[in-house]
């Protein structure tokens, strides 16, 4: 077993941090109060090689693997939550469908302008009545000579405003139930297809939330996405990846709050001496630091098996139960250890505090995850 991560890792670790530091950092109490989508530092992050990173080269992604990707979306989560979901929706969810399920041409014509980020990408799969039971999806996509027509709505859509390409999942085949759900790939402008309601969330503010409405949308069939009904199901293999990336993105979460306790601990005088000198605060620093260690190596398992060519199911639904608890807990606990402070805008706990939530219920809640994993357990003989 090898447990270090190599000096490329290392390095990857150190300019992506720096990158954040500098060009997001400064900017997030005013994305979070405003909501506003730092589509200008998603730019940069594309140009940097950050936004595409598991897809190959001639496709203009920089040819890593999950392991690198799982550094870049803890380092972009620690110092902002909200980019890491934004990060999340366009190249694990959005583009990774289309380079798992894509033809050739599609490939060609989406991947390259996905991984740079000079178009935003967004995956829309939850509806208002089908959410934990996606495959009740009731959007539907008829076909009319040698084009498909899409009527319904999607809602919790990540970056759906700002998209230029959303992948949809509509049903062509109702009798077919989860067998008669297609993907389909709808570009902006195209008639029929539109965004609605931008949701007011509680955290991951500056990520973009909302509805993607199908009016008659009419697609060429070239528009279908994979083979015809197989859309749910790809999009069960496409949650695999994106359950690692959700579980990167709770421990650098954890990780941004943890820190900034640590820090906060050291400087805070009561009685006389730091707070850190009390058991009490120090047996709640062992733990979040112990606990962030086991998200992350449960979450760099699951992408080395993923990187190993191997099916993560069960790896990537455990990693993502447990960093995104994890994050809950130690972000609770680091607004816990600012006392008052702690619930006061001027520190970044309390951020961290909201956006750790999301990381619970976003691509599967944690009640979804037990059901997976569990499934999973019960198979092995
Ligand atoms: C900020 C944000 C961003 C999102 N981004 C996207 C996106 O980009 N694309 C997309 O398609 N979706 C997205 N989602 C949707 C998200 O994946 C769903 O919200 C989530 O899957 C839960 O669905 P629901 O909200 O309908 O809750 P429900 O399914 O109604 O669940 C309500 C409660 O019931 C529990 N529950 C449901 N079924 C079971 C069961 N069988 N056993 C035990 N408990 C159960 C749930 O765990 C939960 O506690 C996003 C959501 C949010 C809030």
């Amino acid at each position: 077993m090898e447990f270090s991560l190599t000096q490329e890792q290392l390095q990857l670790r150190s300019t992506v941090r720096e990158f954040a530091e500098a060009e997001i950092a400064p900017h997030v109490p005013d994305w979070d109060e405003n909501q506003t989508f730092p589509l200008e530092a998603f730019k940069r992050a594309g140009e940097l090689g950050y936004i595409g990173s598991i897809f190959p080269e001639e496709l203009g992604g920089a040819g890593l693997g999950y392991i690198d990707y799982a550094i870049i979306m803890e380092e972009l989560s620690r110092v902002d939550p909200s980019f890491g979901l934004i990060l999340a929706a366009q190249c694990s969810l959005c583009t990774n469908h289309i380079f798992l399920a894509g033809s050739d041409e599609q490939k060609r014509r989406y991947i390259p302008k996905l991984a740079t980020a000079e178009w935003i990408g967004c995956w829309s799969l939850t509806e208002p009545e089908a959410g934990s039971d996606a495959g009740g999806t009731r959007s539907r996509a008829t076909k009319d000579g040698a084009c498909w027509v899409l009527n319904g709505g999607k809602t919790f859509t990540t970056n759906a405003q700002y998209a230029d390409v959303c992948v949809a999942m509509a049903v062509t085949d109702r009798a077919a139930s989860q067998h008669g759900i297609s993907a389909f790939i709808l570009e902006k402008g195209v008639p029929g297809y539109s965004t609605g309601k931008k949701e007011n969330k509680m955290g991951m503010r500056a990520s973009a939330t909302g509805e993607v409405l199908f009016n008659n949308c009419r697609v060429p069939e070239s528009q279908l996405l994979g083979k015809p009904g197989e859309g749910f199901v790809d999009s069960l293999r496409i949650l695999d990846g994106g359950r690692i990336s959700i579980a990167a993105l709770s421990v650098g979460t954890a990780q941004g709050a943890y820190e900034a306790a640590l820090k906060y601990s050291k400087q805070r005088k009561q009685f006389g001496r730091p707070i850190s000198e009390f058991q009490a605060i120090q047996n709640k620093l062992a733990d979040m630091a112990t606990e962030i260690d086991a998200a992350r190596l449960l979450t760099y398992r699951a992408a080395w098996l993923k990187d190993q060519g191997h099916r993560v199911t069960k790896e990537s639904s455990m990693a993502k139960l447990f960093a995104s608890e994890v994050a809950v807990r130690v972000s609770n606990e680091a607004v816990q250890i600012h006392g008052g402070y702690g619930f006061i805008k001027d520190y970044p706990v309390e951020k961290f505090y909201r956006d750790a939530k999301l990381c619970t219920i976003g691509e599967g809640t944690s009640e979804i995850q037990r059901l997976v994993i569990a499934r999973q357990l019960l198979k092995t003989p």
